[in-house]
């Protein structure tokens, strides 16, 4: 059984991930850190992030058991994963360990942003989550706020508008709902009320689990 929840960043695509993964009892993988940490690799390197070979090559020999790494979840690290996850072989060094964690039994949540077209075009379940910028940069913006960032709001929105442009108008993978997604728009739902809301389209859409 495979949950893919696609949406842009911030959109509280993870967070329900891991709830409907705890829910089912079912792994959960949170693919935008495996993009974040190929850039990590860059940065500690201190090689650029245009440079497109490394990058391939770094996503190849990716160490995937240290994707728990706090650094990983910063906003720099989500910008520079947004350069580097334009590159394809960057994307298909990552696509086999995205398949095969999807693979295991009793079932998977995985979460990005190609689930659904491309990581697990068969997956038994389709999300694609949504919320307004403005409201993603507010929810991102009180986070901060509440890890004892002190950052303003509008550094964040711009942030947040630069990296959909990013993601949607790339040639590779671009974010989009698969054709056969359900579209959940969260702007007016807490945590709380995007996870039931969640629960009951897997529910319906796969009443076996
Ligand atoms: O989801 P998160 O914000 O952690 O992802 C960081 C960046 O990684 C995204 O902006 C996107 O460019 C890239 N990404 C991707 N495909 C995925 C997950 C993330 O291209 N499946």
């Amino acid at each position: 059984m495979i949950i893919a929840i696609d949406g842009p960043a911030a959109s509280g695509k993870g967070t329900l991930g891991k709830r409907l993964a705890d829910h089912f009892g079912f792994a959960h993988l949170d693919t935008g850190l495996l993009y974040r940490a190929v850039a990590g690799v860059l940065l500690d390197r201190g090689t650029p992030l245009t440079d497109r070979d490394a990058a391939a090559e770094a996503a190849e020999n990716l160490d995937v058991s240290h994707l728990d790494a706090p650094n990983l979840r910063g906003a720099e690290m989500g910008e520079a994963a947004s350069v580097i996850s334009a590159y394809q072989p960057v994307r298909d060094a990552l696509l086999a360990f995205q398949r095969q964690f999807g693979s295991q039994e009793p079932g998977a949540v995985l979460d990005g942003r190609d689930i659904g077209t491309i990581v697990c075009p068969d997956a038994d379940v389709k999300l694609f989550i949504t919320a307004t910028p403005e409201e993603r940069a507010r929810r991102r913006h009180v986070e901060l706020l509440r890890r004892g960032e002190n950052v303003e709001y509008e550094p964040i929105l711009s942030d947040i508008r630069r990296r959909d442009e990013r993601d949607m108008n790339r040639a590779t993978a671009p974010l989009k709902a698969a054709a056969d997604a359900i579209t959940l728009d969260t702007t007016h739902l807490d945590a709380d009320a995007a996870f039931w809301a969640a629960l009951a389209i897997v529910e319906k859409s796969a009443p076996k689990t």
